[in-house]
């Protein structure tokens, strides 16, 4: 396999790009509008720039992997000569059902066709093309560059050799692939949401405060990061729609979003990319301040 094409030019798809790219593959980059490729081309030359300044890619690996990547707006010449695509547009049903039956119509035959998404089925984005068994989740880690985990997931008619294929291909990009099936929320969000839902009820509780709650975690449990820390990285809206998903998909009320993060979503509090969530994001500043609400 050697023509890559990544749908999506966003945190996750010029991250995708990125990898692909430096481990030698030709990678076509599609997103609806140049200024977001734009956008996209940036990130990846200021994340490699920064290898290169910590003396982990040199100069001219750089400037070849950057070399081995074309920018496209239109789908369907994008994914015309791909041999894998993989899809990180928007998260949303709706829009990666039509981008599944448009690059079914326009990639070749033989074509793997993958999904980064965090929480939709892949059974049903296999559903809205004629080829379902060439059809898996590829759902790589944010930052794409520096996470390990591929969370490779089957869908219900994924064949055996597409499995085997996309495992191999993780491992080759320096990854280490976990095979999951296809079940909402699969494994990593299953696990890490109904986690940062209850750090979320502990606080509405009144159980703790924001810092104690994260510093349990990070102190007592090893985790890098406090799970409300966490959570405004993720983005509260995702946090919040990714519950949603494994709430309908079980239909189990153990994974009801606490009113505390519905809240902050109907606010707009919705973590760093809005500047407050739990904690408040100054531009330049990398000082951990609780929200002024929760100091109250
Ligand atoms: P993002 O908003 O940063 O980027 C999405 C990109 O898709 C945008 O540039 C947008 O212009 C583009 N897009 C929208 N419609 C398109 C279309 N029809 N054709 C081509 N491009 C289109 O989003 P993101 O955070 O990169 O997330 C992308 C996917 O990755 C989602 O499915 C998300 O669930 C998944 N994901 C995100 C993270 C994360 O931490 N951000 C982690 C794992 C998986």
């Amino acid at each position: 396999m050697q023509k890559v094409t990544v749908i999506g030019a966003g945190t996750m798809g010029n991250g995708i790009a990125h990898v692909f790219a430096m481990h030698g593959y030709q990678v076509s980059l599609v997103d609806v509008a140049q200024a977001a490729l734009d956008k996209g081309m940036v990130a990846i030359e200021k994340n490699l720039g920064r290898m290169v300044a910590k003396e982990k890619v040199t100069e001219m690996e750089m400037k070849a992997a950057l070399a081995r990547i074309k920018t496209f707006t239109s789908l369907a010449e994008g994914v015309r000569e791909a041999e894998l695509v993989v899809e990180a547009a928007t998260e949303n049903v709706g829009l990666k059902l039509k981008i599944f039956e448009e690059m079914d119509a326009h990639a070749p035959q033989g074509a793997i066709l993958a999904s980064n998404t965090s929480s939709i089925s892949i059974t049903r984005i296999a559903a809205a093309t004629k080829r379902p068994g060439q059809v898996i989740g590829m759902h790589f880690m944010n930052p794409v560059p520096v996470m390990k985990l591929v969370e490779v997931i089957r869908g219900y008619s994924t064949t055996d050799e597409v499995a085997a294929i996309i495992m191999n291909l993780s491992s080759r990009l320096g990854k280490a692939p976990v095979e999951v099936n296809d079940y909402p929320g699969f494994i990593s969000n299953r696990i890490l949401m109904p986690m940062i839902n209850e750090a979320i009820y502990s606080l509405f509780e009144g159980v703790a405060g924001v810092e104690e709650i994260d510093t349990v975690m990070k102190l007592g449990m090893a985790h890098p990061m406090g799970p409300l820390q966490l959570a405004d990285f993720i983005g509260l809206d995702v946090c919040l729609s990714i519950l949603n998903v494994l709430s309908e998909g079980f239909g189990n009320p153990k994974y009801a979003p606490c009113p505390l993060l519905v809240n902050m979503v109907m606010a707009g509090k919705l973590g760093a990319k809005a500047g407050e969530g739990f904690y408040t994001y100054k531009h330049g500043s990398k000082e951990l301040v609780v929200a002024e609400v929760f100091r109250r």
